[in-house]
């Protein structure tokens, strides 16, 4: 959301028409940035996004480099008549746009926005809105410049940025300090939960469907559940699987070279990063700690750094 936003505006101010269109809802704890109540959201505006897709003259693919990964906005975008231009920090992009700026060494799709703008000569279109959004999408990628994708360039973007009147605290506030009770209590219940394998220095969080009901689950409350395993010493490998709609949604992190892109492609449907990786499953969220349990003694030699 912050790479689309910071672009959009960017795009607005540079005099042209720009739309962002998301498949569906995104976490409230986002909604504050300017723009968020124009960004239309496909499943609840099908025939308007429709028309905007059919008729744009550019496309730009934001923070995802498989088509699949757009959900249900996919079918719409197989085929189009717009030219396409992908930015991402993904591993391993498909072949779809017509112009590719994928690099994924780059802490965030928002940094690369900003080297795009800088590369354009657009940076005078470059407002505090814009650079607001730009801001917190690399401090929500980075994990506020802690994760080791954080570079020295990451965070000359972010002083320029700074630099051009955003407030980190006031960001931090928005992003971080805006939870309900309800979701600290949903954390405590995984918390509680915790399953330590000291074998394979490997955590495994989880919340099934009674744990988000108990609790009044709002989308993208679980966002950063998965780092808490990481925060327990010598623990490697970090996996949070809750149930999300009819599929069970999983988090890999890991904190050194353990490449949980790998394990996410090869086992659980995923991918994304050397250190940060999603899956999905049909499978039940116990049938998938069992799956779990059954594959990490293939890779108990790199958890255990030997
Ligand atoms: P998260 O665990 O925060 O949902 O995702 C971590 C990273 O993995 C993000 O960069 C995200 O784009 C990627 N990711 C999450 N789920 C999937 C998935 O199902 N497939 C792929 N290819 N990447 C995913």
């Amino acid at each position: 959301m912050g790479s689309a936003l910071g672009l959009a505006a960017i795009l607005r101010a540079a005099g042209k028409e720009p739309r962002v269109i998301v498949p569906n809802e995104y976490p409230s704890f986002l909604q504050w940035m300017k723009g968020s109540d124009e960004v239309l959201i496909y499943e609840e505006h099908v025939p308007e996004c429709e028309e905007l897709i059919a008729n744009a003259d550019l496309i730009f693919h934001l923070d995802y480099n498989a088509l699949q990964r757009s959900g249900s906005l996919e079918h719409l975008l197989v085929d189009v008549s717009a030219k396409r231009v992908m930015i991402d920090h993904h591993q391993q992009p498909e072949n779809f746009a017509d112009i590719m700026y994928s690099d994924s060494s780059m802490s965030s799709t928002s940094e690369m926005v900003f080297h795009l703008a800088e590369a354009l000569g657009y940076r005078e279109w470059l407002s505090k809105d814009a650079a607001e959004a730009l801001y917190t999408g690399i401090i929500t990628d980075t994990g506020n410049f802690r994760f080791s994708s954080t570079t020295p360039e990451t965070h000359r973007v972010a002083s320029a940025l700074l630099s051009m009147g955003v407030e980190s605290q006031i960001v931090a506030a928005k992003v971080y300090d805006s939870n309900r009770p309800e979701r600290l209590h949903l954390l405590a219940r995984m918390l509680q939960k915790m399953e330590v394998l000291k074998n394979y220095n490997t955590i495994i969080l989880s919340l099934n469907e009674q744990d988000l009901n108990d609790f009044d689950f709002q989308k993208g409350e679980t966002e950063g559940f998965v780092n808490y395993g990481l925060s327990v010493e010598g623990i490697e490998l970090s996996i949070f699987l809750y149930p999300s709609h009819d599929k069970v949604k999983m988090s890999f992190r890991s904190k050194t070279n353990f490449d949980v892109n790998v394990l996410a492609r090869t086992h659980f449907n995923g991918g994304g990063h050397v250190n940060a990786a999603g899956g999905v499953s049909h499978e039940s969220v116990d049938q998938n700690i069992i799956r779990i349990k059954n594959v990490l003694p293939h890779y108990a030699d790199k958890l255990r750094g030997e």
